[in-house]
């Protein structure tokens, strides 16, 4: 494979329902750059946890799973290639009892190191093939790569991302209620950021992106221009 035109890592923070995850698939396709979505590890390791009926609690009996968990995940942005051992879990990953369970498992400071280690790893083999990455969790700015070129937090209000959220899961044949997913939306904001190791918090270098009154082209084309500013693309200025 060639090499692409970002030079670097795009880090891309933010709560849940911020567009986060279908503006860094896209910004990752225009960039011809690799994709990290750290969300779905920890989403894949926690459906470890639970399929094993391991207390989420239970912080040395997660770790165990967590380690013993065989998670694959691809960095094409434009497939979303997450398996435990062969066996693709991209669909159930994003099922209400991972979702629900997520913010306990994630909180595991073991699970962190374990996992942001696996990401170190992961974006440093995508570097060294096509030149740049797009990554997007909680933590990427402040804590995995903390030198990332762009470092992005994404907002929006809750009731913007909770509906967000119920249109992605209508589209996918999942059921949900506005309300409902307001109401999860806002818990895994609260467990996210109060949690004592590495929480959501914007890094003091990141520039804030309110989406609430903005579409996915509207957010792109933001992030765009703020490559271009850094000079961070080898393509021709637009
Ligand atoms: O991004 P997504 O909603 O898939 O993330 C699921 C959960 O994984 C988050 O609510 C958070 O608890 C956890 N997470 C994290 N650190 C990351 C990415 C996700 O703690 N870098």
């Amino acid at each position: 494979m060639g090499q692409g035109e970002l030079r670097g890592v795009v880090a891309l923070d933010g709560p849940s329902g911020t567009g986060k995850s279908t503006v860094a698939r896209r910004l990752a396709v225009a960039l011809g750059a690799a994709y990290l979505d750290t969300g779905a590890m920890y989403r894949a390791v926690t459906l470890a946890v639970l399929r094993a009926g391991v207390d989420q609690e239970d912080g040395a009996a997660v770790l165990r799973c967590a380690e013993g968990a065989d998670l694959r995940i691809g960095t094409d942005p434009t497939a979303a290639d997450v398996r435990l051992g062969d066996e693709d879990v991209a669909a159930e990953i994003r099922g209400p009892e991972v979702t629900g369970a997520v913010s306990a498992v994630s909180a595991v400071p073991k699970v962190r190191e374990l996992l942001v280690a696996a990401q170190r790893r992961i974006i440093s083999e995508a570097r060294g093939r096509l030149g740049g990455i797009v990554v997007e969790g909680r933590d990427i700015g402040t804590v995995v790569v903390p030198d990332a070129a762009l470092k992005v937090y994404l907002t929006a209000s809750a009731d913007a991302r909770a509906a967000r959220r119920t249109a992605q899961d209508a589209a996918a044949g999942r059921d949900s209620t506005v309300d409902a997913t307001l109401a999860d939306v806002e818990r895994r904001d609260r467990l996210d950021s109060t949690r004592a190791a590495s929480p959501l918090r914007p890094a003091v270098d990141a520039v804030e992106v309110d989406t609430t009154d903005l579409d996915v082209d509207g957010v792109l084309a933001h992030l765009l221009d703020l490559v271009d500013d850094r000079d961070l693309s080898t393509a021709a200025p637009r």
